[in-house]
């Protein structure tokens, strides 16, 4: 049994986390959950956006499964996924984005895993009034924080016989930072011969993943243009709600969906937990459990290419517990 950590999270995270606790079970997978609370929950439950009993958890069983957390927009708390990253040093935010069949998209064959650096860029969070009227927020890019994300990126590529990685940047303005992020990206691509490495802008990385996403393998981004690609790659393969995550640190990995809390339909049972269970599937093959993860991934691709019980995102009328019960009918089929 791997003990670990479920934080359900805000908005719709109880509803699709109680669809991943569902599956897991029916598909018995080895995992005893530790619930804890955080974001709004934290608050309304122990007073806490990042309350001290969810961090002690998450050291002590160094995984967790996590549901979105609601940040608000330019006030409250400091974001508490930035939080958490930051504490565990999870360095390495690891998107893998698929075509699924049965998911209506624009695009076909798309099987890109976009590597994000987790810590630094202007996600450090140093920010300051300069005066009443100008606001200034700092850049942080560093030697150790760009190796190791590099490093990570064409280890993964190396490991699952991946053929290329490419750099996103925008070096040609910001010389010194994005300019170390490269420096430290040629550094470890000059260790692994065998994988190809090229270098995009990332404006011309935006048309090209729009005009030709299938020519991408691995993508090697800093913290803010690899956010905004992560979700500009979910759309390719039908958005937000069927794209996983990992966030990896050395000692500990937390895994996340890709989309946020969803207010807007939080309650109605009609959320699509796949990609939750999806970042479960992904945390199912990190602690070695392959087999459980690839019956699970199948049982989700057998329901989605069959296309009868899909929810309202993905085009269909089903609930949330419809679909979960779906999924656990297809397990052993
Ligand atoms: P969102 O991802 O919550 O929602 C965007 C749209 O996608 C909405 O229409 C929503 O209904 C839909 N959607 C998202 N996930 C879905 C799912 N599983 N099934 C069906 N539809 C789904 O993004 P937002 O509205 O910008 O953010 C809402 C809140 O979530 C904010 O507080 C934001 O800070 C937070 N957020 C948290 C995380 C996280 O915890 N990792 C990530 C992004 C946003």
């Amino acid at each position: 049994m791997h003990k670990v950590t479920l934080i359900p999270g805000d908005g719709i995270g109880p509803e699709i986390t109680e669809a991943v606790k569902q599956i897991f079970t029916a598909a018995e997978a080895p995992v005893e959950w530790e619930v804890c609370q955080a974001g709004q929950a934290g608050i309304d439950q122990c007073g806490d956006p990042l309350p001290e009993a969810t961090v002690a958890s998450i050291r002590a069983n160094r995984l967790a499964l996590k549901g979105p957390l609601t940040t608000q927009i330019g006030k409250g708390y400091r974001s508490i996924n930035v939080t958490l990253r930051q504490t565990f040093d999870l360095y390495c935010n690891l998107r893998p984005v698929k075509t699924l069949r049965g998911i209506a998209s624009r695009y076909t064959d798309i099987d890109t895993v976009v590597f994000r650096e987790n810590t630094e860029d202007l996600y450090a969070g140093i920010e300051h009034m300069v005066e009443e009227s100008a606001a200034e927020s700092i850049k942080i890019i560093t030697r150790h924080a760009s190796l190791r994300i590099a490093d990570a990126a064409f280890t993964y590529a190396l490991k699952n016989g991946r053929k290329k990685v490419t750099a996103v940047h925008k070096a040609n303005i910001m010389k010194l930072t994005d300019g170390l992020f490269l420096q430290c990206a040629r550094e470890i691509a000059g260790k692994y011969s065998q994988i190809a490495y090229e270098e995009v802008i990332v404006d011309n990385m935006c048309m090209q993943l729009v005009v030709c996403p299938e020519k991408y393998d691995i993508l090697l981004a800093p913290n803010l243009y690899g956010d905004i690609i992560s979700d500009l790659c979910a759309g390719l393969v039908g958005g937000l709600g069927v794209v996983p995550g990992a966030n990896l640190g050395n000692n500990c990995a937390i895994f996340e969906a890709v989309h946020g809390t969803a207010p807007d339909i939080a309650g109605k049972n009609i959320a699509n937990p796949i990609a939750m269970l999806l970042s479960g599937v992904l945390l199912l093959e990190h602690i070695g459990e392959k087999q459980i993860a690839a019956r699970i991934r199948t049982a989700v691709e057998t329901v989605l290419a069959e296309g009868v019980v899909l929810t309202p995102d993905l085009g269909g009328k089903a609930t949330t517990t419809a679909l979960t019960n779906e999924i656990v009918g297809k397990l052993d089929s």
